[in-house]
């Protein structure tokens, strides 16, 4: 069956070709100019994916985000105006996947719209496991990073991210190589995702955050919690 995107953007010169390369690869699209509509589309016909644009007529692109992710967990692509956004929504963890900034290539968007639905179902069962470095201790199975047996909130990609450092420590890991293995890309893609999610877990975890970076190279966590 043919999956559904669901566009929520008042930019018909932005939606239009986006539209029409999504249905060139199958995909069956609605495309709505405002926040109320958009609602009202994902209750009438569910979608497999959203492209959600930041600044809307009427409801905002954040609050529409908070709205879907409250009833739930459809995958969200962000469309937003300035690279500086992302670190807005990011901050306000409304609970979107992912970010994309306008201007975008439309074949590049598909191709990550593509690799979120193709990750989707297997983010349905969690996979165990647990790591330590420092004092940070992190629980795949439970979903649950602790500083110092404090609990601390990550966002899935946090979350994803921090564990796959830990896993590869010793390891430095390039921002293409995170993107593909945390986000799903099999292309270099927007690396700055990958910057704006670390800066969130230093913030969160502060000085227990194990993640250094490499300058010119990426991100890495050293061999042993002294080192790092
Ligand atoms: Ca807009």
């Amino acid at each position: 069956m043919a999956e559904r995107i669901l566009i929520v953007e008042d930019e018909v010169n932005i939606a239009t070709p986006t539209k029409t390369y999504l249905e060139r690869d199958g995909f069956v699209v609605t495309h709505v100019l405002n926040g109320e509509d958009g609602l009202r589309a994902m209750e009438e016909s569910p979608p497999n994916l959203v492209l959600l644009d930041l600044n809307l007529p009427g409801i905002d692109g954040l609050e529409v985000c908070r709205r879907i992710r409250a009833t739930s967990q459809v995958p969200i692509i962000m469309l937003t105006a300035r690279d500086d956004d992302i670190d807005k929504i990011v901050g306000l963890e409304v609970g979107a996947d992912d970010y994309v900034t306008k201007p975008f290539n439309a074949r590049e968007l598909v191709a990550r719209v593509k690799a979120i639905l193709r990750r989707a179902p297997a983010t349905a069962q969690p996979i165990g496991g647990t790591l330590t470095h420092g004092t940070v201790s992190i629980d795949r199975g439970r979903h649950e990073v602790k500083v110092a047996g404090e609990e601390v909130q990550l966002a899935p990609k946090e979350f994803d991210l921090l564990w796959t450092l830990l896993e590869e420590r010793g390891h430095v890991l390039t921002r293409d190589q995170l993107l593909e293995r945390v986000w799903g890309y099999t292309f270099a893609g927007d690396t700055r995702t990958v910057d704006v999610h670390v800066r969130q877990l230093r913030r969160k975890l502060g000085e227990a955050c194990p993640v250094v970076t490499v300058w010119g190279v990426g991100y890495k966590v050293g061999d042993d919690a002294a080192a790092a």
